[in-house]
């Protein structure tokens, strides 16, 4: 009978519809993983560049340690030719002097601190960043273990849902109706086949022609939608 082969499609449909929705699980899964592994790499790379920081910041500290130090020398010097000389021209030139060493002494002092400053902040982050790489690790190491996981699963309840609709598509006697179901299923979203309680197509809700509604119900021959092309299954011929 038509009506029990079209009720046996409704159920293939079924089906497909729910391989459909744990295939595009499935397939999702490898840019998923992707993602978390490229998390667990920008993290290891925030460490690496930390350290660049803090080596650079040395290299500075260093440096302006040097200038710092030689200031501090030449003030000395500064110093001890001022016991000596006290005034004329060459007086004042060493008071001139003293005034400008000064002057560097303060500018390279709040330079050094600034760095000092930038240094510890940058410590302290190296620090936080490296406490926290041993979880991100793990966790990351662990969400790829439940996406392979979820993987078996999905490709297990997909098999086993083929497999029932094989055993369902042995009872449809009319052995191009399937094949006719995929095509418009392929062409459709997905929905080969429509369920009618009314005379509308359920899948473009165009009106359908009262005379094909009666029709329907009568299940004798397979009718489709005029405009999206969808088979047509009347309600009382399917449990729900
Ligand atoms: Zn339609």
């Amino acid at each position: 009978m038509l009506k029990d082969d079209l009720k046996h499609l409704y159920e293939i449909q079924k089906l497909d519809i729910e391989i459909d929705e744990l295939s595009t699980n499935l397939e999702s899964i490898p840019e998923r993983i992707r993602q978390l592994t490229l998390d667990s790499e920008k993290h290891k790379s925030s460490i690496e560049r930390e350290k660049e920081a803090i080596e650079q910041l040395k290299e500075s500290k260093s440096d302006e340690e040097k200038k710092l130090s030689n200031i501090k020398l030449a003030l000395e010097k500064n110093k001890k030719k001022e016991k000596v000389i006290k005034s004329g021209r060459e007086g004042e030139s060493l008071l001139k002097e003293k005034e400008n060493l000064i002057r560097d002494e303060g500018f390279y002092t709040n330079k050094l601190k600034e760095i000092n400053d930038r240094l510890e902040k940058s410590v302290t982050n190296l620090s936080n960043l490296e406490d926290s790489l041993g979880d991100v690790i793990n966790s990351t190491e662990e969400d790829i273990k439940l996406y392979n996981e979820k993987e078996k699963e999905l490709k297990n309840e997909i098999e086993r849902l083929e497999d029932k609709k094989k055993r369902i598509a042995v009872h449809i006697k009319d052995p191009l109706m399937i094949k006719k179901y995929e095509r418009i299923r392929e062409n459709r979203d997905g929905v080969g086949v429509v369920v009618i309680d009314k005379p509308i197509c359920g899948g473009c809700f165009v009106k359908l022609p009262q005379e094909i509604y009666n029709e329907l119900k009568n299940g004798e021959e397979m009718h489709y939608c005029e405009v999206c092309g969808r088979i047509l299954l009347w309600k009382g011929f399917i449990d729900e």
